[in-house]
């Protein structure tokens, strides 16, 4: 058995840690530290000792905090084998699998369309997937393609209905905003919106905003019903796509593309 435990990081950019630790153990595995201060916070009051750092990508909110923990505790660092991550120490794809002491072995999923070379973790039920699935939405383009996203997307849908999704950031509330244009009679995301209001609050000190906190992990079974960039194939969702495009739309990763590119803009 595993605990997981989020650290919101980085303010305004809505960034969280995991930290990841076996059942009556004091060791962690660190995942994405975009900073360094509020982990080593967390490890010094709680008195843990951190093994590892894993990232998902490469982008500076989910590696910048990397080189001074390593400093600090002399950690190796796992990332993706196909982006540069500073300090990295095991150079990761779809083909391996993590065994480190104490924990549960720990799968490797390439998962490309955010960026070129991103890659998610997943350990007994729990997927730590960065910026490729959100609360209710999915990550930008950013160096991948929206057929690779698509197909990563299409990729997590085939893991259990029951796997935990622990998100790089804490989009869902404005998420669901979109959601809700793409289809308004979905009681689901009505009902999940609902549910989101009631955790309103600030989410930590640096932030000034007053927005939901705590909506992560969700479930793949949640994802599925609520995200709508899961339900692309869905002729509801097909016919919104259209109208916004003013075109024909010939598949589900074409209705997919439309909708990254209005969640962009939206
Ligand atoms: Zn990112």
């Amino acid at each position: 058995m595993l605990s997981i435990q989020a650290i919101p990081a980085l303010g305004e950019h809505l960034n969280y840690i995991w930290l990841i630790q076996p059942e009556n153990k004091n060791t962690v595995l660190i995942v994405d530290p975009g900073e360094a201060a509020p982990v080593i916070e967390a490890l010094t009051s709680q008195n843990l000792t951190p093994i590892g750092i894993l990232i998902t990508h490469h982008h500076w909110d989910h590696v910048n905090g990397v080189a001074e923990l390593v400093e600090r505790y002399q950690l190796p660092v796992y990332g993706p084998k196909h982006e540069p991550i500073p300090h990295q120490s095991y150079l990761l794809t779809s083909t391996d699998t993590l065994t480190l002491p104490d924990f549960p072995a720990i799968t490797i999923l390439d998962i490309p369309g955010h960026t070129e070379g991103h890659i998610a973790y997943l350990t007994e039920g729990h997927l730590f997937c960065g910026d490729t699935l959100f609360g209710a939405g999915c990550g930008r383009l950013l160096g991948g393609t929206a057929a690779q996203l698509y197909d990563s997307l299409q990729h997590i849908m085939t893991l259990p209905p029951c796997t935990k999704i622990y998100c790089g950031h804490e989009y869902t509330a404005d998420n669901l905003r979109f959601a809700q244009i793409i289809e308004p009679d979905n009681t689901d995301i009505a009902q999940r919106t609902k549910e989101i209001g009631r955790c309103i609050g600030i989410r930590d000190s640096t932030s000034k905003a007053n927005i939901p906190f705590n909506t992560l992990p969700s479930t793949l079974a949640l994802e599925i019903l609520t995200n709508p960039f899961l339900r692309c194939h869905l002729p509801s969702v097909h016919a919104v796509a259209e109208s916004y495009a003013r075109n024909t739309l010939t598949d589900p990763l074409a209705v997919f593309t439309i909708l990254r590119d209005w969640k962009t803009h939206f």
